[in-house]
């Protein structure tokens, strides 16, 4: 079968599915802490026979996202069950969960030994207060350091840590996540704070954007470019002792929508083939109505030729996206 691509000629390999819009932390670059979730969870089978038919058109990453994915009862299953799958090169795929790490520390050992690869924890401040003011949840913090542990000593080493810079909020605690990536063995990555969130209150000069983050990190100590894959987010740096490795993913500063292989399934079964799509595609109502293999497979492929080109964050003609990150799937 023919592998998925777009108009533009962009492979599509790398699937971010959401299995629940709920999620307990109010992060401020992402809710505005009054609404719950928006959209229904669909059942495990669903998703697995989304991703099943997905894996059969060239799809090799599938990342398990929400809302908050551990807060699903049954996500261990379904990391087995997808486990299971094989690429169309007969791999295994490359399966991640990103995860807010509140519940991680009793789930990474099973993750891990049900087939998990690789995780990503949302972290925005190495300071309990911080982090509290940040995702406005008091306790936390303690939580989120145990899940990082938790997942090193399962073998999902190295954990990857996210974190959301914005303005105001936590640009001060660069330098800290350098110290913390060395302590800690994780690869923190910085990620540029983008128009996606629900309170609407993004605008260009609440980004800390990856130069200034390059220039405050070298006040700690020198960081070495290394190379990256073409179709990855992040730009990977080294500290010049070896020791240490951070990220950083500028789709404001240094947009990467020319490499982008990825397409999105939100929590209620809708295709999204860009974060900042201003309509979705309805998988699941195709499902609902019975269709066979085949019909989605046209209908996926027919989704995949109208993936945007590029977004148009900060541009004049910029509209936002008709949902945000929590309800999309980050
Ligand atoms: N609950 C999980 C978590 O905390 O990682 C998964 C969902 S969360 C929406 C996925 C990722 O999106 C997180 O790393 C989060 O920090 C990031 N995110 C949310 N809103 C964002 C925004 N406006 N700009 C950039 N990243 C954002």
């Amino acid at each position: 079968m023919l592998p998925l691509s777009d108009k533009f000629g962009r492979a599509i390999t790398d699937l971010r599915i959401s299995i629940t819009d709920r999620c307990i932390y109010k992060c401020v670059y992402c809710r505005t802490g009054n609404e719950g979730a928006l959209y229904a969870d669909l059942p495990f089978s669903d998703y697995l026979r989304m991703v099943r038919v997905l894996v059969g058109l060239g799809i090799k990453k599938v990342r398990i996202t929400g809302g908050e994915p551990l807060l699903r009862h049954g996500v261990i299953d379904f990391v087995r069950e997808l486990s299971r799958l094989r690429a169309v090169d007969g791999d295994p795929l490359d399966l991640a969960i990103t995860t807010n790490g509140h519940l991680l520390a009793e789930m990474a050992q099973p993750l891990k030994d049900a087939g998990l690869r690789r995780i990503t924890v949302s972290m925005d401040a190495v300071d309990p207060d911080r982090f509290a003011r940040i995702t406005r949840v008091p306790t936390g913090f303690d939580n989120v350091i145990a899940g990082i542990r938790a997942a090193n000593a399962a073998g999902l080493a190295p954990v990857k840590v996210n974190c959301v810079l914005m303005r105001g909020f936590n640009e001060d605690q660069i330098i800290a996540f350098g110290m913390f990536a060395r302590e800690e063995g994780v690869i923190v990555r910085f990620i540029e704070f983008m128009p996606l969130e629900e309170d609407r209150v993004w605008s260009p000069k609440t980004v800390v954007p990856l130069d200034e983050i390059l220039h405050r990190m070298a006040e700690y100590r020198p960081l070495v470019e290394i190379p990256h894959q073409r179709s990855e987010t992040a730009r990977r740096y080294r500290f010049n002792d070896g020791v240490g490795e951070i990220g950083i993913i500028a789709p404001v500063s240094h947009p990467f929508c020319g490499h982008c292989s990825r397409i999105r399934i939100t929590s209620d079964g809708k295709i999204r083939t860009c974060l900042f799509s201003i309509w979705d595609h309805d998988l699941h109502e195709l499902m609902r109505r019975g269709a066979s293999d085949d019909e989605l497979v046209e209908f996926i492929r027919g989704v995949v030729q109208r993936k945007e080109e590029r977004h148009h964050i900060g541009e004049p003609d910029f509209v936002p996206a008709s949902r945000t990150m929590v309800h999309i799937g980050g």
